[in-house]
């Protein structure tokens, strides 16, 4: 049984003040959901301070940092390596988001180091893969899909992939409003459950969870919900205001 996910990236938006609110007034919203994974991921700067208020008051949610470098230390000015975000208690590390891959030109291979380097830090990967709209209209999504997947899972272990969460974000769909529809996201999914079995077999296919991203808000969290392969999200915009990301953790409420 895959114990669903909801992520919010926060990207580069909040202060650690106003982080520390946000996640304060998120645990009281949610303080009786038990069956879903809740994980913050506020910026660099933020995270110490939200760390320590998950851990004072333990909180009941994970917290995830959005980046990380592959190098245990040295001199790489601006960069955070793995061994710094394990100190600071990061559980989840998103690599591969598509603002990293084409707005700061990361490869398959610099996210495939990143990738290795945070389970070898015993962190988790939640890894984003996701075609253009380019792409997607010149029907290249699966052929890119098993691109990035290949690539960035290239020498992961069958003992480590069971750490590694998946997050099919199409890039059109990302802080735009548009949304694949759920029966689209959920064959993708599949497909990418399918890949997964052909690298590390049925077992290992059936548990990994995969996530959707792309403007989901809680007006589509629960149609997404539904769909069979579907085990979370990964949002952005809508994960900035405690109100509406909590809504999100809370889809099931509004099937009653
Ligand atoms: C994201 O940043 O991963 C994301 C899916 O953003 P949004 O929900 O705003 O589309």
């Amino acid at each position: 049984m895959r114990k669903p996910m909801i992520a919010g990236n926060w990207k580069m938006y909040k202060t650690a003040g106003q982080a520390v609110f946000i996640v304060q007034d998120l645990a009281e919203l949610i303080k009786d959901v038990k069956d879903v994974e809740v994980i913050v991921c506020p910026s660099y700067i933020a995270l110490k301070s939200v760390s320590t208020v998950i851990e004072m008051d333990k909180l009941n949610m994970g917290l995830g940092a959005q980046n990380v470098y592959w190098e245990e230390e040295g001199a790489f000015t601006g960069e955070v390596s793995p061994m710094m975000l394990k100190d600071l208690r990061v559980d989840y590390v998103i690599v591969g988001h598509s603002e990293r891959r084409h707005i700061f030109g990361e490869t398959n291979e610099m996210v495939n180091k990143k990738l290795k380097a945070v389970l070898a830090h015993d962190m988790k990967p939640i890894l984003c893969v996701g075609e253009t709209k380019e792409e997607r209209e010149e029907e290249r999504t699966d052929e890119v899909i098993k691109e990035q997947l290949f690539g960035n899972l290239a020498e992961v272990s069958l003992r480590d992939i069971r750490k590694v969460v998946i997050a099919y974000e199409p890039v059109w769909a990302i802080g735009t409003g548009l949304t694949a529809s759920s029966e689209d996201a959920n064959d993708i999914i599949q497909n990418i459950r399918a890949l997964i079995e052909s690298l590390y077999g049925s077992e290992v296919a059936e548990d990994i969870r995969i996530l959707y991203g792309g403007s989901v808000k809680p007006e589509n969290i629960t149609e997404l919900m539904e769909e069979q392969e579907i085990d979370g999200a990964l949002v952005g915009g809508a994960s900035l205001d405690a109100q509406s990301f909590a809504k999100i953790v809370k889809y099931q409420s509004a099937e009653e």
